[in-house]
Formats: structure tokens, C-alpha cells, sequence
């Protein structure tokens, strides 16, 4: 059974605005689901939509299996945390948990019993008391989604909740989040513009752009195989590289011809010989950090390793950075922090062949 279907939607405002084209998801029962996105793109009117606080303008959600277009928003049993998570500032944390549940009349013992086992859940013993006024960012965030869990939805919505969170306790609480969707066992839908967050949160992810889907899957089969130069770009740290490149056939193998001159033949694969149709064509080559290799001083006979100078060398504790500058074109490299080098150095590096992606520069779509 399918937790919840996204069929076709479509979202115009009233001032023309289209948040939302075309949009399509199928969303599995009990599954951490990551709608990832630029700000503006359109994952907050999305999310609104499937609470019932959007009219819909065209195409259906369904919530196991029933049509949102047949059940009141209250009745739909989803719960919103949203990131400016506003809790009753004059209300105690007991008070904020209960009020919902007392707006929906429900009977005195259940929410006490409902109430208590949040506390266990969250670990909010201690605070139950105080005016929500003086809880810290995270406190408010657990009393926020304690306000969801109390409901006893079926599906969690999460807009951007942890936005307004330092780094430290925005890398704590996605920890907690994790632990908690696992306890909880139920289907959550979060949207964030922040790729770190999806990859650590979600099983799969939604890459949406403009209002539409771009892609969806798990984080690897995203960034080993993006569809288009948006996704191969939006994820992934540091960007994916990429430069004009121009595809040509020699001695029967397929080699791409990118900045002045440089020269690498492709992997022979199954789809190669489809790749021919695309020869002297405007296109655009990918590489990713981890894909460019420094060639150390026993392996310089290695024909396919082309010749760059060390920009700038970024420290990053496990790692370094290293921005490189060739003939006509300039990569970003990824490397062990035992690398040595240092800006001004002259080198060799290798692309991994295997691991080039090849994009229409037109359509921006990804060919190979
Ligand atoms: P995101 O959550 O990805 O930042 P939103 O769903 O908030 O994106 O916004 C998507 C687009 O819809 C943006 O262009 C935004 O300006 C527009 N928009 C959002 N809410 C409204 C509204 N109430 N009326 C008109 N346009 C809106």
C-alpha cells in the first residue's frame, strides 16, 4: 500500500504565480521521504497543498489511497511542523501539547495517556511546565513536533524545521529526527533546500526545480547518476565540475576534446555507440572532485593525465580542496588531506574516464 500519491498536480496563485507544475510522487508507507529543492522552487506550497491549507488547482494527492478533493483537512491525518514553528508563548509545554488535542474533544484520559508517552519519546520531563517563551531553538523544536506526534498522524509533514537551528544543534536534531522516525515508524514528507539534510534524512529524495520534479531516488543513485546538469550540480560537495567539451570517434573508440586541446577517449560500453550521433555537437562534460586524481611521481608515464597548476589548497580536516587551473578550463579536486600540494605547484592529474557524465548543452539533459 502506497502511503501517498501525487498525481499531476498543479498549483496556480491568484496573482499567476505557478508554484507547482506537473508534479508526480508515490511516496511508500513508513518511508522518510526528502523533497529537496532551491528556495522559491515551490516545496512549501507543495506541502501546504497536501496539509489542506492550498487549494488545489489541478491533479489529486491520496492519502492511502483516499482523495484529499473528499476529506477536510483536519480529517486527512497529517500533522505540519513548519519552520517558524509558532507555539502559544503564554501557554506551558503541557498546555501547548494538549491544546489541539482538546480543540478536537478528545476524551481527558487519552491525551494524558497520548501526552505521557511523548514525554517519554522526547525526553521533555523536565520542561513540561515552562512557558514555551523560554524554550532554546531545539526545545522548541521537540515541543513542535511533540504538538505532531500527539495528534497520532499517519503522516508527518516537515517544512524546512530545522532552519532557524545553529549548525551544532541543526546536526543534533537530524540525528534525533532519524532516531525518532525510526520509533515512531511512520511516513514522513520533508522539504529542505539542504543537501546535507537529505542525504542524511531521507531513504529517498525528490530533486525539484521550478515546481516540477527533476528526479527521484536515493541519495548515490542521484549523484552517480543525475538525469540533468540541475541535479548533477545541486548535489554533491563541492559542485560537480563541469566545461564545454565536444565529442569525436578515432581508431574506433569515442574520445571527448575539452579547454585547449586536452583529449580523453571514453570507456567502450554497451551505449557508446549511441553517444556517435551527438559528434561535433555543442556538449557539456562532467566530473566530479573525487574523479580527478593527482598523479604521483610513478605513474607520470600515464598518457592520459594532463597537465594543471594548484590555484588555492582549502584545509577541510579530512580533506583538501584543491582549485586547479589548466589550458582553458579550471577543476575543482578533491584529495586525501595527505596531499602536499601547494598553489603555484604544477601537476598531473588523471580523470577517471569512467566517471565522466555528459550533458546536451541544450536540453541540459545528461546523454551518456
Ligand atoms: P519554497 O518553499 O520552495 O521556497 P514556495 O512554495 O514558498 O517555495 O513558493 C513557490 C513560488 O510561489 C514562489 O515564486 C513564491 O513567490 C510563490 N508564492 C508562494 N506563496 C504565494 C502566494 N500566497 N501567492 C502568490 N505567490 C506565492
Amino acid at each position: 500500500m502506497s502511503s501517498v500519491i501525487i498525481k499531476g498536480l498543479y498549483k496556480k496563485y491568484e496573482n499567476g504565480t505557478v508554484a507547482v507544475s506537473n508534479f508526480n510522487a508515490d511516496i511508500s508507507e513508513k518511508e522518510f521521504f526528502v523533497i529537496l529543492g532551491p528556495s522559491g522552487c515551490g516545496k512549501s506550497t507543495l506541502i501546504r497543498m497536501i496539509a489542506g491549507l492550498e487549494d488545489i488547482t489541478e491533479g489529486d494527492i491520496l492519502i492511502n489511497d483516499i482523495s484529499v478533493h473528499s476529506v477536510p483537512p483536519k480529517s486527512r491525518g497529517v500533522a505540519l511542523v513548519l519552520k517558524n514553528q509558532t507555539l502559544y508563548p503564554n501557554m506551558s509545554v503541557y498546555e501547548n501539547l494538549e491544546f489541539g488535542l482538546r480543540l478536537r474533544k478528545i476524551p481527558k484520559e487519552e491525551i494524558e495517556r497520548r501526552i505521557e508517552q511523548v514525554v517519554g519519546i522526547l525526553d521533555i520531563g523536565a520542561i513540561l511546565d515552562r512557558k514555551t517563551a523560554a524554550l532554546s531553538g531545539g526545545q522548541r523544536l521537540r515541543i513542535a513536533m511533540g504538538r505532531a506526534i500527539v495528534q497520532d498522524p499517519k503522516v508527518f509533514l516537515l517544512d524546512e524545521p530545522l532552519l532557524n537551528l545553529d549548525a551544532k544543534l541543526r546536526a543534533l536534531m537530524r540525528s534525533e529526527l532519524k532516531t525518532l522516525h525510526r520509533t515512531l515508524g511512520k511516513t514522513v514528507i520533508y522539504v529542505t533546500h539542504d543537501q546535507a539534510e537529505a542525504m542524511e534524512l531521507g531513504s529517498r529524495i525528490l530533486v525539484m526545480r521550478n515546481g516540477s520534479v527533476q528526479q527521484t531516488g536515493t541519495y548515490q543513485e542521484l549523484y552517480d547518476s543525475p538525469v540533468n546538469l540541475f541535479v548533477a550540480k545541486f548535489i554533491g560537495s563541492p559542485q560537480m565540475n563541469t566545461c564545454e567539451a565536444e565529442l569525436f570517434s578515432n581508431e574506433g573508440r569515442l574520445w571527448l576534446r575539452f579547454g585547449k586541446g586536452y583529449e580523453i577517449a571514453l570507456p567502450d560500453t554497451p551505449d557508446s555507440a549511441g553517444l556517435i550521433k551527438y559528434s561535433g555537437k555543442k556538449l557539456l562534460m562532467g566530473i566530479r572532485p573525487t574523479d580527478i586524481l593527482l598523479v604521483s611521481g610513478n605513474e607520470e608515464k600515464d598518457h592520459s593525465a594532463i597537465s594543471m597548476t594548484v590555484e588555492s589548497v582549502e584545509l577541510l580536516g579530512t580533506h583538501v580542496n584543491l582549485r586547479l587551473s589548466g589550458e582553458g578550463v579550471g577543476f575543482m579536486v578533491s584529495s586525501p588531506i595527505t596531499t602536499r600540494a601547494k598553489a603555484g605547484d604544477d601537476l598531473k592529474v588523471y580523470l577517471n574516464s569512467e566517471k565522466i557524465h555528459i550533458f546536451d548543452s541544450d536540453s541540459e539533459r545528461r546523454i551518456n
